[in-house]
C-alpha cells in the first residue's frame, strides 16, 4: 500500500496494498480485468472490514468515474453512477420537481455503497434504500457489463450483494413527486406501556433516540409529510428547541425541526448535507428483527441497560417495511432496527456487543451488513433463507471468486 487508506471512523486500516482511482470506464475494466482479488471502496462509511480485499487484493474507488445523473421525468426515474453521494443525487432530482421516497440519517454515503449494505432510512411504509432500485449495472470479473433489472431472476440478489458481485457502476432507481416534510421532536417517551405500532405509525418516518440511562426515549423524531393527514402525538412533550440526538450536542449540523416545512431531501436525513464529518469518534451496531417483536427487544434491551449505556452515545429505534432482497436485513419481514452509536474504542464496545447479541438472540436479529457486530457466521446463515441463492448467484457472475473478501467467505461458509 502506498498510501494509508482507513473508513470514515478510522476503526479500519485497509490491508490492500493499493487503492486505485480509475478515470474512466475502459480504464476501469481493464482493472478489475486484470486484478485477482477486488472490492470496490464506497464512500467508506461501513464500520468493518466488508470492503477490504486482503492484503494481496485490489481496492478501488469509482468516484473519479465520470459522474452520471440522468433524471427521465415522464418514467419518473434517474440513472445515476454508484459512487455518487445521497446529498447530489437529492439535489439533482428535487431539481426536476421529483424526490426518492426515503433517505439515511446521513447523506454523504454513496449510492451503490449503501444500497450493498441494506442501508435504510425508517417509516413503516419505507423499505431499504435498496426498494427504490429497479436497475443495476455491474461490471463483473472478467471486465464486461451486465445488466439485472427488476423481473430478472437474478435481481432480488443483486442490489443488496454486500459489493460480492463485482463492480455496481451504475443504478436506476424510482422516484416519486417531490414533496414536502414538517419535522418535530418530542422528549420524554417512556418504555413503559409503551404502543410501539402505533408510535411507529403516526408519521412517514419515527425514530426513537434513548441513552438507555433511564427506560426512556428522551426524544422521538417525527417526520410528517404535508401531503399526509397530520396525527397527534399524545405520549410525549414536544421540544420547543432544536435538538441534537445525542444528549448536550448543538443542534446547528441536524436538519431543521419545530415543525418547519421543508423539501423532503432537508428533512428526511437528520444531519444537513452542508455539513459533511470527514471521519467521526464513534463506533456503530444496529440490530434488525421483526417488527411485532418490537416492545420484548426493547425490554431485553433493558434488561442489560446499565452495561449498554456504559459505552452508548446513543440508540436509535426505526422501523422498515420488509423488501425482497434476499441478503437485505429487512428481507421478508416488516422490520424493528435498534441503532447503537458507541464510543470510539473498539476494546471496551466489543464485549458490550456481544452482550447485546445475547440478549437479542431469541429475536432472530440481523446485524447491518456495515456496522459492528460478532454474530456468528453460522447463526447468520440461519437467519438469511435465500443465502445459498445469493451464494449461487456470486459463483455465477464471479466463478474464481475475484469479489469474494474474507468478511463475505466467512458468510458463504467457504
Ligand atoms: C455517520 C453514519 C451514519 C449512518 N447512517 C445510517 C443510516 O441512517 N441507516 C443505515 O442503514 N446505515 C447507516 N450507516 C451505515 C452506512 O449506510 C453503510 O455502512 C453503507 O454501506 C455506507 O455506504 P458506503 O458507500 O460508505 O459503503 P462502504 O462502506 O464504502 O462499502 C460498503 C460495501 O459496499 C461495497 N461497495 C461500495 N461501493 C460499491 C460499488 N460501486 N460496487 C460494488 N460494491 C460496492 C463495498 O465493497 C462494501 O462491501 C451510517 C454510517 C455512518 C458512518
Amino acid at each position: 500500500m502506498t498510501e494509508t487508506v482507513t473508513n470514515w471512523a478510522g476503526n479500519i486500516t485497509y490491508a490492500a496494498k493499493e487503492l486505485h482511482r480509475p478515470r474512466t470506464p475502459d480504464a476501469l475494466r481493464s482493472l478489475v480485468a486484470e486484478s485477482a482479488r477486488v472490492r470496490v471502496l464506497g464512500s467508506g462509511h461501513s464500520f468493518n472490514e466488508i470492503a477490504e480485499p486482503g492484503p494481496d487484493g485490489t481496492l478501488l474507488s469509482i468516484a473519479a468515474l465520470p459522474p452520471e445523473f440522468d433524471v427521465d421525468t415522464a418514467a419518473r426515474t434517474v440513472r445515476v453512477s454508484g459512487g455518487v453521494r445521497y446529498a447530489e443525487l437529492a439535489r439533482r432530482v428535487d431539481a426536476h420537481g421529483l424526490a426518492l421516497p426515503n433517505m439515511a440519517s446521513l447523506p454523504h454515503i454513496s449510492v451503490a455503497g449503501s444500497v450493498a449494505t441494506g442501508t435504510h432510512g425508517s417509516g413503516v411504509g419505507n423499505g431499504s434504500l435498496a426498494s427504490a432500485v429497479r436497475e443495476v449495472e455491474i461490471v463483473t470479473a472478467d471486465g464486461s457489463t451486465v445488466t439485472i433489472a427488476r423481473g430478472d431472476a437474478r435481481f432480488d440478489g443483486a442490489v443488496t450483494s454486500l459489493g460480492a458481485l463485482g463492480v455496481v457502476t451504475s443504478l436506476t432507481l424510482d422516484l416519486e413527486p417531490a414533496f414536502e416534510v414538517e419535522q418535530y421532536v418530542f422528549t420524554e417517551l417512556p418504555l413503559a406501556g409503551l404502543d410501539f405500532e402505533t408510535v411507529a405509525a403516526s408519521a412517514y418516518s419515527v425514530s426513537l433516540f434513548t441513552d438507555w440511562r433511564e427506560p426512556r426515549f428522551g426524544q422521538v423524531w417525527l417526520k410528517r409529510r404535508t401531503d399526509q393527514p397530520p396525527a397527534d402525538f399524545p405520549w410525549a412533550t414536544p421540544a420547543t428547541v432544536a435538538l441534537h440526538p445525542v444528549p448536550g450536542m448543538p443542534a446547528v449540523n441536524t436538519t431543521e425541526q419545530l415543525g418547519v416545512a421543508g423539501p423532503w431531501h432537508e428533512r428526511l436525513p437528520h444531519f444537513r448535507a452542508e455539513f459533511t464529518p470527514s471521519s467521526g469518534a464513534e463506533l456503530q451496531s444496529e440490530y434488525l428483527l421483526p417488527r411485532s417483536a418490537a416492545v420484548d427487544a426493547l425490554n431485553a434491551v433493558d434488561g442489560i441497560r446499565e452495561t449498554v449505556a456504559g459505552v452508548l452515545q446513543i440508540c436509535e429505534v426505526r422501523t422498515i417495511a420488509a423488501d425482497a432482497q434476499w441478503m437485505s436485513p429487512s428481507y421478508g419481514r416488516d422490520t424493528v432496527a435498534l441503532h447503537f452509536t458507541w464510543i470510539e474504542d473498539t476494546e471496551r464496545v466489543l464485549p458490550v456487543v456481544r452482550r447485546l447479541e445475547e440478549a437479542l438472540d431469541a429475536f432472530d436479529a440481523r446485524p447491518h451488513w456495515g456496522k459492528v457486530f460478532t454474530t456468528p457466521a453460522q447463526v447468520l446463515r440461519g437467519r438469511y433463507p435465500r443465502l445459498g441463492d445469493f451464494a449461487a448467484l456470486a459463483r455465477d457472475l464471479d466463478p474464481e471468486g475475484k469479489f469474494a473478501n474474507p468478511f463475505v467467505q466467512n458468510i458463504f461458509g467457504d
